[in-house]
């Protein structure tokens, strides 16, 4: 099959990872392609908070500045899905749902994660906004509220602590859940209200929720919920790579510099590591990105050196 598209590496996903280090590598002159879906995780969010500098700024617009600075340095995207992945000798073919080919040395994976959300009637058109999962992106915003605590997977028994520093009125709706004896002493001792019960269906408006508790109405003003964190890595497993889990959910295991287990493969961003908020992801990207360029520099050096008589 002819590649229509050549690079030093491919990025896989254009996300806060993915550019980072598509920047890193294309400033140390490398061709890099990045292949974006377009669906970063915190799209249904307006804001990204905690990311310094550019503090609150709309997801969106941060990624459109990301890939203007990294295409200022030479680096391509295309707005397009990679749906195969192989090794071809020392290398690596992508398929693209456009038809195209990519042919590359090195791949990063920064496909990100998908959040399976609680199977709530109601819940997902408030994802993002009045229903929410982590006390540092958008706790603030709801300081002092209702705040209400789905508690259907036992790390819902720390978000119930840490979103009560955030507001004197949390409820903890329990589901199918053991409170253990000294987190019930603690919840007491905070005032951290537990509701125990099937939540049906979560209704009403944003920032104005109603929750169906076995048939009576409770209101909140915001909803904590715990997804599974799903990394996506489809292309990952294709490759030969297995994925590890753990309390959260499912990820790629890396190593330094977000090296995998498969070679020629790193991983950066949310799809190695499930609590990677945005800095974070783009600070792995750019880790990654510096360790793909040293192990090319790396396989260069050996290869002029084994093709000349130095
Ligand atoms: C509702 C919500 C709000 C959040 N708010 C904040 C916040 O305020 N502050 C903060 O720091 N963090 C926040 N986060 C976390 C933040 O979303 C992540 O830290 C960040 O998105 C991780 O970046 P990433 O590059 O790893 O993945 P993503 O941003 O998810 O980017 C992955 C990209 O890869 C693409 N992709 C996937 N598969 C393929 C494929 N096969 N081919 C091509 N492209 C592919 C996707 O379409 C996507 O564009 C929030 C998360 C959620 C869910």
């Amino acid at each position: 099959m002819n590649a229509d598209v050549n690079a030093d590496v491919v990025v896989l996903g254009g996300g806060a990872a993915g550019l980072a280090g598509a920047v890193a590598l294309a400033r140390s002159l490398r061709d890099v392609v990045v292949v974006d879906a377009g669906e970063p995780r915190n799209a249904p969010a307006g804001h990204a908070h905690n990311v310094l500098g550019r503090e609150g700024i709309d997801p969106l617009d941060l990624l459109a500045a990301g890939r203007e600075e990294a295409r200022g340095y030479g680096a391509r995207i295309l707005a397009d899905r990679a749906v195969t992945a192989r090794r071809d000798g020392s290398g690596f073919v992508l398929e693209l749902l456009s038809g195209r080919v990519v042919r590359a040395r090195r791949v990063l994976l920064a496909t990100g994660l998908v959040d399976e959300l609680p199977d709530v009637p109601g819940l997902r058109q408030f994802w993002g906004g009045s229903v929410l999962h982590c006390p540092f992106c958008h706790g603030y915003e709801v300081r002092g509220q209702r705040i209400g605590v789905l508690g259907s997977r036992p790390t819902a028994l720390h978000q119930a602590l840490m979103f009560r520093r955030l507001s004197p009125d949390v409820t903890l709706f329990v589901q199918d859940l053991d409170v253990p004896d000294e987190t019930a002493r603690q919840f007491r001792a905070l005032g951290v209200t537990v509701r125990e019960g099937t939540v049906r269906r979560v209704g009403g408006t944003p920032g104005d929720l109603v929750v169906d508790l076995d048939g009576e109405d409770v209101g909140v003003q915001a909803l904590v919920v715990t997804p599974y964190y799903r990394a996506r890595a489809d292309l990952f497993r294709q490759l030969g790579g297995q994925l590890a889990t753990n309390e959260r959910g499912e990820f790629v295991p890396t190593g330094p510099g977000g090296a995998t287990d498969v070679p020629g493969v790193w991983a950066a961003g949310n799809v190695a590591d499930l609590s990677a908020m945005v800095a974070g992801s783009a600070g792995a990207g750019v880790l990654a990105g510096a360790a793909i360029h040293g192990d090319l520099i790396a396989e260069d050096a050996r290869a002029l050196v084994a093709a000349h008589p130095w």
